[in-house]
């Protein structure tokens, strides 16, 4: 018997240092829409996020702060992280932290599998290693210092001098893997995604690869390395094992977790797409374990043309978006208006325009004005529809063609297009109420049939709509399911299946229609400057 199809999707874990902005919240979002979609389109899902919590730079900041570095980041997670998901909703499965005793315990069994197998090997690094990269930087990557830096070199993202670093390290024998990467590149090309990034981790590749410098002496905050306790290993390394750690991996016995949803979709940022493409499914081949699935690498949020980063101050709070457009609104605008992979720009000028067209004029309105004319022409009792024209004909081949299309772009992360091919149904439910002209034909007794099939038809395309859109709004899909009385007569909106939205007449003549609020409330103008 075939297994039921899975789903399982990762977010990069977030430094915990960071200051949550609007790029990680980005990730998260869009992220949380693929499992959602892939939830309800009845696959069995899970969804992983979580933190990074070892490295340098934050036993530094504890020590500045006069606390351990793992109270630090508990005050981190607790006070940031845990309330971003809250912010914009996500409905994650797990949360891992690299603090974690069940990661730190699989990081140690993973090094000695790869240590007793010959993959990790002695040796003497001496470079130039930026505090605030983690990470040993090629001359070729620094630049010249100025000002107060004058004469040194600097790292180039930081733009803070490097130091030089020499001590006795492990490496992992990452140039045995060039050849079988390439093939892998090669042989499933959606490993990785976008295109753009894709071809320029294989030129990357092409040129050769150096062992990876694994671990560190000159500071303790991490995960020792289990043969030799004088050492901590690489963060990164640390780190990129959280997606396997969290299913509960183990080298000898049975990870049931883990045999269900690995391999998983990794969404990452395309800075640290070369972690993911390169280092990490090296590691999984170096441990005989199965490459991700696929590592699809979105692009740069852009504030006043500048990349949203966690060195620089540019950083915007998603929770000053969700106060004043609610989190459904900050959710489907940044999927909407950017398309998935390439670099997007965010202006406050722009959401407020998409939240004022699309969400409130276009969505919310057309829900408003079917659920207020159930009301006052048919006493809030759906009716029938027995008059079907070509304009209804039109609305159900609509839909069906919608649903074929935004499936299609979810298999491919292109979510931007799935809204896209979502949204001809709004727009032609709008453009029917404004041909139809329901509040006219309710004035003539002779064409009740008539008025009835219009609404019904309305309201049926909004059951749709609201199974389509609930991974992406969740809260407002969530009343108007209630509003449609939707839930008394189809069970709960989240068990509806999406493959099956297009299937028209589902919500049944007789279905309590009740009042609604609106689903998107006007803002005030000043609020949004
Ligand atoms: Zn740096």
């Amino acid at each position: 018997m075939a297994a039921a199809e899975t789903f399982s999707i990762t977010t990069p874990i977030f430094y915990v240092n960071d200051a949550p902005h609007i790029g990680h919240a980005y990730t998260e979002v869009a992220a949380d829409v693929l499992a959602r979609w892939n939830r309800q389109s009845g696959r069995d899902t899970w969804s992983l996020t979580g933190t990074d919590e070892h490295g340098q730079k934050i036993l530094r900041t504890a020590v500045a702060n006069g606390v351990t570095p793992k109270e630090w980041a508990d005050k981190l997670v607790d006070e940031a992280w845990v309330p971003l998901l809250k912010t914009i909703d996500i409905a994650n499965d797990d949360f891992v932290r690299t603090t974690e005793v069940r990661h730190e315990s699989v990081v140690q069994a993973f090094l000695q599998k790869l240590y007793d197998t010959g993959f990790i090997y002695d040796g003497e690094y001496e470079g130039f290693y930026c505090v605030g990269c983690e990470e040993f930087k090629q001359q070729g990557d620094l630049v010249d210092g100025a000002g107060e830096f004058d004469g040194q070199w600097v790292c180039p993202i930081h733009g803070r001098p490097v130091e030089v670093l020499k001590e006795k390290n492990y490496f992992f024998r990452m140039s045995d893997f060039q050849q079988r990467l390439l093939d892998l590149y090669e042989s499933q090309p959606d490993f990785l995604q976008p295109d753009s990034v894709r071809n320029e981790i294989v030129s990357f590749v092409r040129r050769g690869l150096d062992d990876l410098s694994i671990s560190r002496q000159s500071f303790d905050w991490g995960v020792r390395v289990p043969w030799d306790d004088s050492h901590v290993v690489y963060v990164w390394f640390d780190a990129l094992l959280n997606y396997v750690s969290a299913l509960g991996w183990e080298p000898t016995a049975d990870a049931p977790a883990f045999e269900r949803f690995w391999p998983s979709n990794h969404i990452v940022g395309k800075d640290i797409a070369r972690f993911h493409s390169v280092i990490w499914p090296a590691m999984l081949m170096a441990a005989d374990l199965p490459v991700p699935r696929r590592v699809f690498a979105h692009g740069w949020l852009l504030v006043g043309g500048e990349k949203m980063s966690k060195s620089k101050l540019t950083g915007i709070a998603p929770s000053q978006i969700t106060e004043v457009f609610g989190s459904d609104a900050f959710r489907y605008y940044f999927l909407r208006a950017i398309n998935f992979g390439q670099d997007g720009s965010f202006s406050w000028e722009d959401l407020s325009a998409r939240y004022q067209a699309e969400l409130a004029n276009g969505f919310g309105n057309l829900a408003s004005r079917v659920v207020s004319m159930v009301g006052r022409y048919c006493d809030g009792i759906l009716p029938p529809a027995t008059e079907v024209t070509e304009a209804e004909e039109r609305i159900h081949a609509v839909l069906a063609s919608a649903v074929a299309r935004a499936e299609a772009a979810m298999e491919r992360f292109a979510i931007h297009e799935a809204l896209a091919a979502i949204w001809t149904v709004v727009d032609e439910l709008n453009g029917y109420l404004t041909e139809q002209e329901p509040w006219k034909v309710a004035k003539d007794e002779e064409r009740t049939a008539r008025l009835h099939t219009i609404l019904y038809t309305a309201a049926e395309g909004l059951r749709a709509l609201a199974v389509l859109l609930s991974p992406v709004t969740p809260q407002a899909t969530q009343k108007l399911w209630r509003a449609l009385g939707a839930e008394s007569a189809l069970g709960s909106l989240t068990d509806q299946r999406i493959p099956d939205a297009g299937e028209w007449g589902q919500l049944p003549a007789g279905a309590v229609v009740s009042p609604m609020e609106g689903l998107f409330p006007r803002i005030e103008q000043e609020a949004t400057v």
